[in-house]
């Protein structure tokens, strides 16, 4: 009989959705999803999935062996940073491997007017200079660091609306959940008479629909650049991350 594995993945992104149901399906592997529990009706992968943080490195170690997690999955957003240098850390510790799914990111191309910036502080620095009507779509955690920009009106989309004591910039709160298509996303731009769109970048399908507009209109994008992920095993596509998965499953050949 082979012994049950037990897999946990670290999820909050479509990618991690999809990896978690097509483990699920290998026999003899146990899956646990893992959300931060940053939105309020969050997709969910399985009825075998936990929500909130683990409390630092300290407390994912302690999950991983109360638990006795054989394998970690980091499919997480490629700005939920933290949770992936504590997921390297912790699985580190234990001793069991560990794998990041990080889907890639998107690449500038012709047409494109893009303004690179390495935060979303340097993001608000330039907006003054290059529009008055801003999109900002970049959730709502760090909408303070716009809420200073008094003078500028932004069109924010977020799943869930902004916390009650959270500092929000003058503007529109829209309450979205993507994919987005391209005509909702021209004809939003041009609705609103946007002027520039602030984004992360995330990589993906999802969201790429605004890119295509803004590149169409001729808006100005300022792109946020990813942290750095941390060392390791890394794949950008969920088949590989199944290869990766597949791998370490096989019983060791016997020599
Ligand atoms: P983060 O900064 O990496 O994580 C902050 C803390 O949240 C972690 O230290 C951990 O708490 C907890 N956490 C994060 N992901 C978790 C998971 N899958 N399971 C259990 N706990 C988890 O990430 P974030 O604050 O969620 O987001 C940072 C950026 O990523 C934001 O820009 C956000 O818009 C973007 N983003 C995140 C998600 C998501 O699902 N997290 C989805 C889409 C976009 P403990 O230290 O207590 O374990």
């Amino acid at each position: 009989m082979t012994e049950t594995k037990r897999l946990l993945i670290l999820g909050g992104t479509g990618d991690a959705t999809a990896l978690a149901v097509k483990a699920a399906e290998i026999p003899g592997v146990e899956v646990i999803t893992s959300l931060a529990g940053r939105t309020r009706q969050p997709v969910v992968p399985s009825e075998n999935t936990r929500i909130g943080g683990f409390g630092g490195v300290a407390g994912l170690v302690a999950y991983l062996r109360e638990q006795q997690v054989d394998l970690l999955m980091d499919a997480t957003h490629p700005f939920a940073d933290r949770i992936s240098l504590n997921a390297a850390a912790a699985a580190a510790r234990v001793g069991i491997p560990r794998l990041l799914l990080l889907r890639p990111a998107w690449e500038r191309t012709a047409g494109d007017c893009w303004i690179e910036v390495d935060s979303h502080e340097s993001a608000a620095r330039v907006l003054p200079e290059i529009a008055q009507r801003i999109f900002l779509t970049i959730g709502r955690q760090e909408l303070a660091a716009f809420a200073h920009l008094c003078d500028l009106w932004f069109l924010m989309r977020m799943i869930d609306p902004p916390r009650s004591d959270a500092a929000v910039p003058p503007g529109q709160v829209l309450l979205e959940r993507g994919p987005f298509s391209l005509a909702e996303e021209r004809s939003l731009l041009q609705r609103y008479g946007i002027g520039a769109i602030v984004s992360k970048n995330s990589g993906g399908a999802a969201t790429y629909a605004k890119i295509i507009a803004a590149r169409e209109l001729a808006i100005p994008v300022v792109m946020i650049q990813r942290p750095i992920a941390p060392p390791g095993d890394i794949v950008a596509t969920v088949e590989d991350a199944f290869a990766w998965l597949q791998q370490r499953l096989m019983p060791c050949e016997k020599i």
